[in-house]
């Protein structure tokens, strides 16, 4: 047996385990091995012979047991007595987004459930709302995503796609036939959803790179004698491209695609570094996230594309106050240290009940804290907002006496996400009017590979924001990137400015501001575009300014 037969057998232990033990790190030990074993450079026989496998680290006593037994006997019978417990194709349920394994546990020990079909049928007649921690939201969402999971087969989102590529571009690089490794195809054009890692390779050496390839992914075929397909952890399709050194410019730019882009591009010369195959084409460098279309090679003018460190600060922040998971003092710390000059809290008003929504009470304490931490964490400036819901007939949560006490407003939809596009367009539209609203939050609601957002009108929305001087916002939550980039430009044209938000939760969730701004520039943005380019002042005045007229307004 193999070492990625091996490591796929402790996958699946890790799956089923998880299935039934509430406890997860049993679950994880097995994982853990998994990709041990599937790193290892020594034979897994020798280690196993001579007992070495329990000195190899991310092996324990349990594990290692079972590989002994895996390698000896072809299977383990650990394995096979957890396979009789369910039924064949349970985990095609973990294709459903949000229902994890615990969840696919439950709803097979208690409703009997082990295929799609069986689990729509349960969403559809309210016994899947009946279960402890479900109800009829989650059964709703369960039922949306089981269209997606018969649709999406196999794709992934970005970061899955991101960590895949970096971690195999680390161990080919270390490999001595190979001079160089990028990652190139969707992955570097930051596509939000992608079918597979595609990654190039320089060498001159190919016969014994395809060698070398065939101990780093599982399963690997030869497409043609320099294009290689495997398997990487278990499950993402990873294609390797192999080019001599003096090809390897050129033959980034063709497998970085996309192929509307690459025929627009004509004869690709050949280049070591892909910038010299722009210039011998007498082409203006476009960014790989560019390159969807081949509408930047024709145009005369390009902006340069924002940075990431263009960003000085951001809004959308949550805390423990509402469904946040770390306290105000470490999102405000955590804010610092990342350098911004500023940062807006905004924890759900009290509609989002289910997320913890905040009443007046609950705000003023806020405040009262936020207050004492200002001192700690200057000189970056803290923001105080709300994510505010928009209620059905388009009506902000929090009436107008507690919305001017916020510094700004994001204005988002949390319910009735079934409304007709027109209803729904009016819903928002009617909140645009209201004279707090600074952000639209999360513009469709959609969740990448999970649910479809709700149905609006671009063009009359982007038209009344650009009016009203509200602010469309990039969520860079990577499940959602909303909005869209392909619609950006149409906002801009309508003179609306874009800010990206990371919709954080928690600290770690800051991070996506990366994936925000690789929206913004996949939509081709500069940072003049995006306000929360902007320094300090010119944020703190814009947003002083817009409350004063609105106090004029209301008065
Ligand atoms: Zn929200
Ligand atoms: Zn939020």
């Amino acid at each position: 047996m193999d070492k990625f037969t091996v490591a796929r057998a402790l996958d699946e232990i890790a799956h089923y385990i998880e299935l039934s033990d509430p406890k997860p790190f049993r679950a994880r030990a097995f994982e853990k091995a998994a990709r041990a074993v599937e790193r290892l450079d020594e034979d897994l026989d020798e280690l196993v012979a001579s007992g070495k496998i329990y000195d190899v680290s991310g092996v324990g006593k349990a594990t290692g047991q079972i590989v002994e037994e895996l390698v000896r006997d072809g299977t383990s019978r650990y394995l096979e007595e957890l396979r009789a417990q369910y039924p064949p194709g349970i985990f095609d349920l973990l294709r459903v987004p949000k229902l994890g394994l615990k969840k696919i546990g439950q709803v097979y020990s208690e409703l009997g459930i082990a295929s799609l079909d069986e689990l729509e049928a349960a969403a559809k007649n309210g016994s899947l709302a009946k279960l402890k921690g479900f109800g009829s939201k989650t059964a709703e969402y369960v039922l949306q995503g089981i269209e997606f999971a018969r649709l999406r087969q196999s794709q992934f989102l970005l970061p899955v796609g991101i960590e895949v590529g970096e971690t195999l571009r680390e161990r080919l690089v270390e490999v001595d036939e190979i001079e160089d490794a990028e990652i190139t195809g969707s992955v570097r054009r930051r596509l939000e959803t992608i079918r597979n890692v595609n990654i190039l390779i320089a060498t001159k050496k190919p016969k014994a790179v395809a060698q070398k390839l065939a101990g780093i992914v599982a399963d690997l075929e030869s497409l043609d004698d320099k294009t290689f397909k495997g398997v990487a952890r278990s499950e993402v399709d990873v294609l390797f491209h192999l080019a001599s050194p003096a090809e390897f410019g050129s033959e980034l730019l063709r497998t970085t695609g996309s192929r509307e882009f690459v025929e627009a591009f004509g004869e690709i010369p050949k280049a070591a570094k892909e910038k010299d195959a722009f210039r011998a084409a007498k082409k203006p460098y476009v960014e790989p996230e560019r390159r969807e279309s081949a509408d930047d090679l024709k145009a005369k003018k390009r902006p340069k594309l924002l940075e990431l460190d263009d960003i000085r600060g951001t809004f959308h922040v949550h805390t423990t106050y509402s469904d946040g998971r770390n306290s105000m003092s470490e999102m405000l710390h955590a804010a610092r240290e990342r350098g911004w000059e500023y940062v807006g809290i905004s924890d759900h008003s009290q509609a989002a009940y289910y997320a913890g929504g905040l009443n007046d009470v609950r705000l003023k304490q806020q405040h009262a804290e936020i207050a004492s931490l200002e001192d700690e964490v200057a000189p970056m400036r803290v923001f105080r907002g709300t994510e505010a819901d928009i209620l059905n007939d388009g009506t902000m949560d929090y009436g107008a006496k507690i919305l001017s006490r916020f510094d700004f407003v994001i204005a988002s939809v949390h319910s009735n996400f079934k409304m007709s596009k027109e209803e729904m367009t009016e819903r928002m539209l009617k909140a645009l009017d209201d004279p707090h609203v600074t952000f639209i939050g999360h513009l469709t609601g959609r969740k990448l590979l999970a649910r479809e957002g709700y149905s609006v009108d671009y063009d009359r929305i982007f038209e009344k924001a650009g009016e009203r001087g509200v602010m469309i916002e990039i969520n860079g939550n990577p499940n959602r990137l909303d909005v869209d980039w392909r619609h950006v430009k149409r906002a801009l044209d309508r003179g609306v400015v874009l800010s990206i938000h990371p919709d954080a939760h928690s600290v770690g969730e800051y991070n996506a501001m990366i994936t925000g701004s690789w929206v913004a520039r996949k939509a081709g943005l500069s940072k003049n575009e995006i306000f929360n380019a902007r320094p300090l002042e010119e944020v703190a005045e814009w947003l002083a300014s817009r409350k004063a007229r609105r106090e004029r307004v209301s008065s």
